[in-house]
């Protein structure tokens, strides 16, 4: 007897139409039932905004892809909480275009989509290509490789895993690293420029090297070609500073 084949809800930060989203799917349709729900433009940057204020609305392509106006937490808790006809077993955000590393995490949509399905009751994992060269079917081949390994040995329920892999061709790939995030350097500096009424405009600059980036990191096992594979929490509470907080605070 078989067991009965796992339901993923896929998403993405790139936008339903991105190729990483569409990697993902095909490296996944025959291991497990696909849903896809992701936003209706690139929504990266988003981190975990709700869109609070104005109605959501979702189409679907001819595909059976849905998008959404929203944000990539919207489109997992509006997939989640109503929009599909059964509870997925599985959250899966991805594939990312461009590493989402140490700090990036907080500023992730994609993360952010993982991790609302955590917060839904749902295993999630994130998943990134980290660079620019479009080697997404080298992501595509890992998440396989993960998935169908998940599948035998699964995780704890609450697990949030962020993956990033290597931008290079598969047979270059050394293999999977337990990592912990690392951080950043401090970011580049805003970019100006002129519209062409000659008005000002700013483009947020790039993102910083890796600062805390040393053995045991992400940006080490990315950078020594391993698959780097984070696992997540999302209490942000510093306990080690608890006691002497307590100690500073006004007496009365
Ligand atoms: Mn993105």
């Amino acid at each position: 007897m078989t067991s009965p084949r796992m339901k993923l809800l896929l998403s993405n930060d790139d936008g339903y139409q991105a190729e990483g989203l569409a990697t993902l799917a095909l490296a996944l349709s025959d291991l497990a039932d696909l849903t896809i729900v992701a936003p209706d433009r690139n929504q990266s940057g988003a981190s975990h905004s709700l869109t609070l204020e104005m109605p959501l609305r979702a189409g679907r392509t001819r595909d059976g892809i849905y998008y959404v106006n929203g944000t990539p937490t919207d489109c997992v808790h509006l997939a989640i909480t109503g929009l599909l006809d059964h509870e997925p077993d599985m959250v899966i955000a991805g594939i990312n275009h461009g590493a989402n590393l140490g700090d990036d995490v907080l500023y992730s949509g994609t993360v952010a989509a993982a991790v609302e399905g955590r917060f839904l009751g749902l295993p999630a994992i994130a998943i990134s290509l980290a660079g620019d060269h479009r080697h997404f079917d080298t992501a595509g081949q890992a998440i396989r490789t993960l998935f169908t390994h998940l599948a035998q040995t699964p995780l704890p329920p609450q697990t949030v895993l962020n993956i990033n892999v290597p931008d290079v061709p598969h047979g270059q790939l050394r293999g999977f690293r337990a990592t912990r995030l690392g951080y950043r350097h401090r970011s580049e500096p805003v970019i100006e420029s002129a519209d062409p009424k000659g008005r000002p405009i700013y483009w947020v600059g790039a993102p910083g090297d890796g600062q805390d980036a040393g053995p045991g990191t992400d940006f080490h096992a990315v950078e020594n070609g391993y698959v780097s594979v984070t696992p997540l929490h999302f209490d942000l509470t510093r306990h080690a500073a608890l006691p002497a907080l307590g100690e500073w605070l006004p007496r009365s």
